[in-house]
């Protein structure tokens, strides 16, 4: 018996589509382990072999993930709006194992990591740039808490668009014998708490995913102040990707910093355009090796073909992609998004000719950001551009 599972897709994955499908597949069934889509075929690994009816069921699954994310999917044809990813870069290994060594990375957990002091400093530094873009359209800096109440997503659309990544919270519930049941026989095993599910109660809320939402919550159900406006914030985001999970470059919590523009539609599309303009100098300044292409969300299987077409129709995401040399790769390290009047409608957010806002946003992944520019820098800090050496203060 083996641990690998080969499946033939019933429908052809065109070859855009193969990371879409590859990343779905890890919230397929709790038996894969590791999933590829290859020229010839799937190829699964499994924490244990399967047979006999489990084995259909998943191959079920599987093909279902299939044909609901390709049969009938038009392919839109990638916009690229800046190409500097042959900038040369002078390092291409892997910087994991360095930043491992050096105590600059440590897994708590998977996806869970604490970071050292050159990462602190780096992040830091990347962040007070990301401010400064904020600062020039005289954004206005808000804090946004880390929780986030399942009413607010629902009005959303958040559970149908993304079910896959949410973190849910809870607590013991109100009830003595329950919290001294916890308290006397609480105890952990590989598989987590052994704690009865009925001891928790139930979930009014969530670990937020995103630092714009906030924004737009506190705008709902009234006029737009001023009819336009521009704000920044940096927040801790939460996204459960499972086994696709991978050092900094995919985290289950992880830090963004926001620029968010509301207000008509021109407003915030001039915005996103100004702001992606004055990134293309700081990304030259500090030497990055990246690419602006058009994208879309990771929308989950029920919502992916109709609403990543739809995204990529009506240019509403771009990413920057940064160069990673030491897997042949890229990583996207922020994205300029425009959601037309989605919030607005949704939460009743209006313009003084009482039509809905319009909303967009600025977001950079400040681990993904840090990680990137040492993917293709090193950790000598001897060998950065010098904007680079001048920009990040040597830390004690
Ligand atoms: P990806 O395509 O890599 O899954 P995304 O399209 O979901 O990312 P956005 O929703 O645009 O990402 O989020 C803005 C930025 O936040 C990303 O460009 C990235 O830098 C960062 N980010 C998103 N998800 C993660 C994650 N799981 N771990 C670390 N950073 C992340
Ligand atoms: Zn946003
Ligand atoms: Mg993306």
């Amino acid at each position: 018996m083996t641990n690998q599972l080969k499946i033939t897709p019933a429908a052809a994955i065109p070859k855009h589509l193969t990371g879409e499908v590859q990343s779905k597949l890890a919230y397929v069934d709790e038996a894969i382990l590791r999933a590829r889509v290859a020229a010839d075929g799937i190829m699964l690994e499994l924490r244990e072999p399967v047979e006999g009816p489990r084995r259909s069921e998943l191959e079920e699954k599987v093909q279902r993930v299939v044909s609901m994310m390709v049969q009938g999917a038009f392919r839109s044809k990638a916009q690229v709006l800046e190409d500097f990813s042959s900038r040369p870069v002078p390092f291409s290994a892997d910087p994991n194992t360095e930043l491992l060594a050096r105590g600059e990375m440590f897994q708590e957990a998977s996806g869970i990591y604490t970071l050292g002091p050159l990462m602190t400093r780096l992040i830091a530094f990347f962040d007070g740039q990301f401010t400064e873009l904020a600062d020039s359209f005289g954004a206005t800096s808000y804090r946004f808490p880390t929780l986030i109440p399942a009413r607010y997503l629902e009005r959303v659309n958040y559970f149908r668009a993304f079910p896959h990544s949410l973190t849910f919270v809870t607590h013991l519930r109100e009830d003595l014998d329950t919290i001294d049941d916890f308290s006397q026989h609480a105890a952990c095993d590989e598989h987590g708490l052994n704690t009865p599910p009925d001891s928790f109660s139930k979930t009014q809320t969530l670990l937020s995913p995103a630092v714009c939402y906030h924004l737009y919550f506190s705008l709902a159900d009234k006029p737009l102040p001023g009819g336009g406006l521009v704000a920044t914030a940096v927040g801790n985001c939460f996204r459960y990707e499972s086994i696709n999970l991978a050092s900094l470059e995919r985290m289950w919590n992880f830090t963004m910093r926001e620029v968010i523009f509301v207000g008509l539609k021109d407003f915030v599309l001039q915005n996103r355009e100004t702001g992606r303009e004055r990134m293309r100098g700081f990304f030259e300044k500090i030497g990055l090796a990246y690419r602006v292409e058009s994208a879309n969300d990771p929308f989950f299987i029920g919502e992916f073909k109709k609403q990543a077409a739809f995204q990529s129709a009506f240019q509403l995401k771009f990413e920057i992609r940064a160069r990673l040399p030491f897997k042949n790769s890229t990583l996207a390290v922020g994205s300029y998004n425009y959601h037309q009047d989605f919030f607005g409608r949704s939460l009743n957010i209006t313009l003084p000719d009482g039509s809905p806002a319009h909303t967009g946003c600025i977001a950079f992944g400040l681990e993904r950001m840090a990680f990137a520019f040492l993917a293709q820098y090193g950790l000598d800090e001897a060998r950065w551009p010098e904007g680079m050496r001048k920009g990040v203060v040597s830390g004690g």
